[in-house]
C-alpha cells in the first residue's frame, strides 16, 4: 500500500490467530513488524514469513498488562526497528463464567490483558506517534461489546476498549493520529475452539450454529479482520477516527 513503506507497526498477541494475520498482512502493506507476544519464541514463525516475503520484523517477548515490560519491549522495538507509529492492540484473553459464578481473578485478568494493556500499549507509543506528526492506533474490540451471556468480563473490557478509542481520536487527532476499534463477530481461531472445548461442543458444530445468525451465511476468518485493519492503518484512512468497525458478516451497533 501507498506510503506505508518504512513505517514501523507493533502487532499485540501476533503469534497467532487475528494479530498473527494482522502482522502479516502489515508486512505485505509494507510495514516493519514488531511481532509482540506472552512468548517470544512463538513469534518466530509470523517473523520468518515477513522476512522471507522481502519486510523487516521482529519477536518480542512481553505480558502487555506489565507495565515495565511494555516500557522495555516498546523500548527495544525503537531500538531495533525505528520509532513505531502504528499500534494495534490485538493481545486477549477469555475467562467465560456466568456472574454468580465469576471469579475476581476471571473479571481481573480479563480487565488487565484488553483494557490495561491497551492504555500501556498506547501510552507507550504514542510519544513516536506525536514526535511524527503521524499515527495509528487499533484496537481489538468484539461483538460481544454489545453484551454476551457468560461473558460480563470480556464484554465490559471490549466496550470499554470502544470509549478508550474514541477518546484517544480525541486526544490525539490533532498530532496526525487515528484512532479506531475492530470489532469482529465470530472468527476461526484458537480463541473459539477453545470457547467449544469448553462448552462441550464439536468446534464444527458450534461454527454451523453461529453460521445460522450470520447475514453472510459464513464465519469470519482471521484475513477478513486483517483486511479491515489494514485499511485502517493506511495511508489514505487518515480521515477515518474514532469508530467502531464491525467485521461481522452483518450489521451489528
Ligand atoms: P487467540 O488465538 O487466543 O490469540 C491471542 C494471542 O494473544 C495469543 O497469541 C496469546 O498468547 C496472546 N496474549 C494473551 N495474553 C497476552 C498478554 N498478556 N500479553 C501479550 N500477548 C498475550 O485469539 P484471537 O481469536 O486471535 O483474538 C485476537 C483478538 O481479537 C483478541 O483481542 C480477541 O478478544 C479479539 N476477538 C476475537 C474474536 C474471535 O472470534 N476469535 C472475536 C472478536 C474479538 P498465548 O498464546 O501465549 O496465550
Amino acid at each position: 500500500m501507498s506510503g506505508t513503506n518504512g513505517r514501523i507497526a507493533v502487532v499485540t498477541g501476533a503469534a497467532r490467530g487475528i494479530g498473527a494475520a494482522v502482522a502479516r498482512r502489515l508486512g505485505t502493506d509494507g510495514f516493519a513488524v514488531a511481532v509482540l507476544d506472552l512468548d517470544e519464541d512463538a513469534c518466530a514463525p509470523v517473523v520468518r514469513d515477513i522476512t522471507e516475503g522481502g519486510g523487516r520484523a521482529l519477536a518480542v517477548g512481553v505480558d502487555v498488562a506489565d507495565e515495565k515490560a511494555v516500557k522495555d519491549a516498546v523500548a527495544r522495538v525503537a531500538e531495533e526497528l525505528g520509532p513505531p507509529t502504528t499500534l494495534v492492540n490485538n493481545a486477549g484473553i477469555l475467562r467465560d463464567n456466568l456472574l454468580f459464578k465469576m471469579s475476581v481473578d476471571e473479571w481481573d485478568s480479563v480487565m488487565d490483558v484488553h483494557l490495561r494493556g491497551s492504555f500501556l500499549m498506547s501510552r507507550a507509543v504514542q510519544r513516536f506517534m506525536t514526535e511524527a506528526k503521524w499515527g495509528r492506533i487499533v484496537s481489538l474490540s468484539s461483538t460481544s461489546a454489545l453484551g454476551n451471556r457468560g461473558q460480563a468480563n470480556y464484554a465490559a473490557a471490549k466496550a470499554g476498549l470502544q470509549g478508550f478509542t474514541k477518546t484517544l481520536a480525541i486526544e490525539l487527532g490533532k498530532f496526525g493520529v487515528t484512532a479506531n476499534a475492530v470489532a469482529p463477530g465470530f472468527i476461526e481461531t484458537d480463541m473459539t475452539a477453545a470457547t467449544a472445548a469448553r462448552m462441550g461442543v464439536d468446534f464444527e458444530d458450534l461454527k454451523k450454529a453461529a453460521v445460522t445468525q450470520i447475514p453472510v451465511g459464513r464465519t469470519g476468518t482471521p484475513d477478513d479482520v486483517a483486511h479491515a485493519v489494514s485499511f485502517l492503518v493506511s495511508e489514505e484512512a487518515g480521515f477515518v477516527s474514532g469508530q467502531v468497525l464491525y467485521v461481522a458478516g452483518g450489521p451489528r451497533g
